[in-house]
């Protein structure tokens, strides 16, 4: 039989971004919705062209998202969070998405949007199912059929549908509070649902449907992994099921796995370490088996030669035999060509997700056609690129060496450095300040790009930079916020800024792939070895410092996030690629505190998805992480105040390696949890101090005076004064100048009243 290729789902963001400008028109009212229908249409239709055209032999429909896939489930099910569906008068359709996703929508009064969370350990993220016992589901938006209506419209007949598993769609949303009963239980309300959308898949002549379950790389408890016989029992013999897993290996779960009545497996062989012989063995020679090689998270070049040498022996024992990318290709940037600007030798190490689609091609025909002739011409690059001179620095090595293990942070414990500390900035108590960044204009894009294009000069740029600068820091005395911030209007995004200013990275110029809705992010690309050649934020730091007699604080991106955010080199460990950031944002702390900055900010919010998705692996990525932020830190001053920021809350679980982090303040995410995270610091007697998000800053509503005040109010049960501090919840970038203000004077009001209540 012959060796098939497939992706597990294509970019859907268009390799312009057409979406996500479109989105927002249409958000603005500034496109009608068929204008915006005719985007989604044209990016899907060239997906599919693409895909084709490099020799897929099955194109995936379901893969599009006008938001999110998950949020698409939710649709397709008709779950609808009780409170919208009184404004929506039951009729599901784009709009429902859009107002489930950001809680308002046109005029639509404004609610409580559903939780976003980042989906596995990958930086994109979801909206989070909303359950409550006893509800009942229905086969309502059917944008699914329409899309494969579509493409066999279009003449493609190699179709292969995608759904969201039912259990994974049930293990990753949310029970409302309140309700208690298992998610599980309504696997049996959700399955006539599936049913009736394969009777309807099966209409359509397709033959092969991807089921998602990726929940299988995790360590499920146990009656989840049981629920799995009964759920696939009822889906099976309408159409062949690939149960489609991914982000990490399986074996834990392959005598499960192995007497589902599927017809496929897809196993990511990049992303997961399960040994091919052993699943071979295990799984029927009558199920297909699909691997995954391509790297959908990450841009290499795949080294084809070495595959081709392993799956030709499977295939040499095994009749059915697909070849894919390791997960949906959404993680990567679309297409390689774009970058006009890029080395042409550091080009052809890369491969973005149509580039993939051809590497996928190449390796399928040299396996039908027992011909490698073709691959070992590809593979040729990825070996050139370790003679490449400028990755390697031999400095940075050698201090790599030295340090070995032995991580040693300097700093002495915290109370001692608590009350030189207070002595040296004199904060009032429950001191406000801010996240770091404030809205970035339209303006001040235009002003980085003129800049980053040659159109102005450095001198112009930077006057310009100041203005905004000095405007961020009367902006904030006025307000009165205690510690206040430069505003960061010289990054276009926290982790591209560093990759732009040290050396190891580089940025490419159209690499972008989605974060949430609208949202992307361009990640820099980790080519060698990290070193800084020059102080990166000092100017800017000491600049906003000089205006003010209230404290600046200096803003760096932490080295996790940096590796995270980043699609890293694949040569190296990433433990090694951490230790290289945080030897270079080691030197600029110097260098700042040479220059009397006197608080730091670290921020870290990637530091929680980059948990492995076993638990068992947990800690033993949690000693590395916390050891470069303490390597970033080991030579700080006593004296001078760091600060962490991460922006979500569920710490339950990794709450000691966050305490061992010893930061002198940590802000978090506190406006959408409840007191439980307080009381679970408190329950630790954890010494440090605390920084509340008291308002979430993803939603465009101004939260009252009287809201926060309560908040604070009832955090203070739970938290002395003296360990308190005020923020909002992330960063201001993506908010209006006009919400931020109002904002955050009623955060500053409400803390004063507070202040007032304990004196
Ligand atoms: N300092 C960054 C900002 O304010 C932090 C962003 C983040 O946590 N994602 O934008
Ligand atoms: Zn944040």
């Amino acid at each position: 039989m012959k060796v098939l290729s497939h992706t597990l789902g294509f970019p859907r963001i268009g390799p312009y971004r057409e979406l996500k400008k479109a989105q927002e028109k249409y958000w603005n009212s500034q496109i009608t919705k068929e204008k915006l229908f005719n985007v989604g249409y044209n990016i899907r239709k060239f997906n599919l062209h693409k895909q084709i055209n490099n020799n897929i032999d099955l194109l995936p429909v379901g893969d599009f998202a006008w938001y999110d896939h998950i949020l698409n489930t939710s649709l397709m099910l008709g779950n609808i969070p009780v409170r919208f569906q009184e404004k929506i008068n039951n009729s599901i359709d784009i709009d429902t998405m859009f107002y489930i996703a950001r809680g308002s929508i046109h005029d639509k009064k404004s609610l409580n949007a559903s939780k976003m969370t980042k989906w596995f350990n990958t930086n994109y993220h979801y909206i989070v199912p909303e359950f409550y016992k006893n509800q009942s589901f229905h086969f309502s938006w059917k944008q699914l059929l329409n899309e494969l209506d579509e493409a066999i419209k279009m003449d493609f007949n190699n179709i292969k549908p995608i759904l969201i598993g039912p259990l994974t769609y049930l293990w990753l949303g949310n029970k409302i509070q309140g309700n208690n009963f298992s998610r599980l239980e309504l696997i049996k309300k959700i399955l006539p649902v599936y049913i009736e959308i394969l009777l309807e898949i099966k209409k359509r002549n397709i033959e092969w449907i991807q089921i998602d379950e990726p929940i299988l790389a995790l360590e499920l408890p146990k009656k989840w992994l049981q629920a799995f016989k009964n759920t696939y029992d009822n889906l099976k013999n309408y159409i062949n099921i690939l149960l489609t897993t991914y982000f990490g290996s399986i074996s834990h779960n392959i005598e499960l796995i192995k007497t589902l009545p599927v017809n496929g497996i897809h196993i990511d062989l990049v992303n997961g370490k399960d040994n091919i012989e052993f699943i071979n063995k295990n799984i029927s020679k009558k199920w297909i088996i699909s691997f995954g090689i391509i790297s959908g998270r990450n841009i290499w070049k795949t080294d084809l030669k070495k595959w081709y040498d392993i799956l030709l022996t499977i295939k040499n024992n095994r009749p059915f035999l697909w070849i894919g990318s390791s997960c949906s290709l959404i993680h990567t940037p679309v297409d390689l060509n774009l970058e006009l600007k890029l080395n042409k030798k550091i080009k052809s190490w890369f491969s973005f997700a149509i580039q993939k689609c051809k590497e996928l091609s190449l390796i399928t025909q040299a396996i039908n056609n027992n011909d490698s002739s073709e691959l070992i011409q590809w593979s040729k690059f990825i070996h050139t690129r370790k003679l490449y001179k400028q990755i390697t620095n031999e400095q940075v090595q050698k201090k790599i060496l030295l340090i070995g293990n032995n991580i040693i942070n300097n700093r002495k414990n915290y109370n001692t450095r608590s009350l030189l500390q207070k002595e040296k900035l004199k904060l009032p108590f429950i001191p406000t300040t801010t996240i770091g960044s404030f809205p970035q204009t339209l303006d001040i894009r235009k002003l980085r790009s003129d800049f980053k294009s040659g159109f102005i000069t450095y001198d112009f740029y930077k006057k310009k930079m100041k203005n905004y600068i000095k405007n961020i820091i009367n902006i904030q005395e006025k307000l009165d916020l205690d510690v206040l911030v430069h505003g960061e209007p010289e990054r276009n995004d926290m982790v591209e800024y560093f990759g732009e200013n040290l050396n190891g990275f580089i940025i490419t110029e159209n690499g972008w792939v989605q974060s949430y809705g609208s949202r992307c992010v361009k990640p820099p690309i980790i080519i060698g070895d990290i070193s800084r050649n020059k102080p990166i934020t000092v100017y800017w730091s000491q600049y906003a410092q000089s205006l003010t007699k209230k404290i600046v604080k200096g803003m760096l991106t932490g080295p996790i996030t940096m590796l995270l955010w980043s699609f890293p080199r694949n040569d190296i460990s990433p433990i090694e690629i951490t230790k290289q950031i945080a030897l270079a944002l080691k030197e600029e702390i110097y260098d700042l505190e040479k220059v009397n900055i006197k608080i730091i900010q670290i921020d870290e919010p990637a530091l929680r998805e980059g948990l492995p998705l076993k638990k068992s692996e947990w800690n033993q990525y949690l000693k590395w992480a916390i050891e470069a932020f303490h390597l970033t830190i080991s030579s700080t001053k006593d004296v001078t105040q760091i600060h962490t920021h991460m922006c979500y809350s569920e710490f339950k679980d990794i709450i000691h390696s966050i305490i061992s982090l010893d930061a002198d303040v940590i802000s978090i995410e506190a406006s959408r949890s409840n007191n439980n995270l307080i009381k679970l610091f408190k329950s630790l007697n954890y010494p440090n101090e605390l920084g509340l998000g008291v308002y979430d800053i993803h939603s465009p509503n101004i939260p009252s005076i009287n809201k926060i005040k309560n908040f604070l109010i009832n955090a203070l049960k739970n938290i002395s004064f003296k360990n308190l501090w005020v923020n909002p919840d992330c960063g201001l970038k993506t908010r209006k100048w006009e919400e931020v203000i109002k904002s955050l004077h009623n955060m500053v009001k409400a803390t004063k009243i507070l202040r007032k209540k304990i004196q």
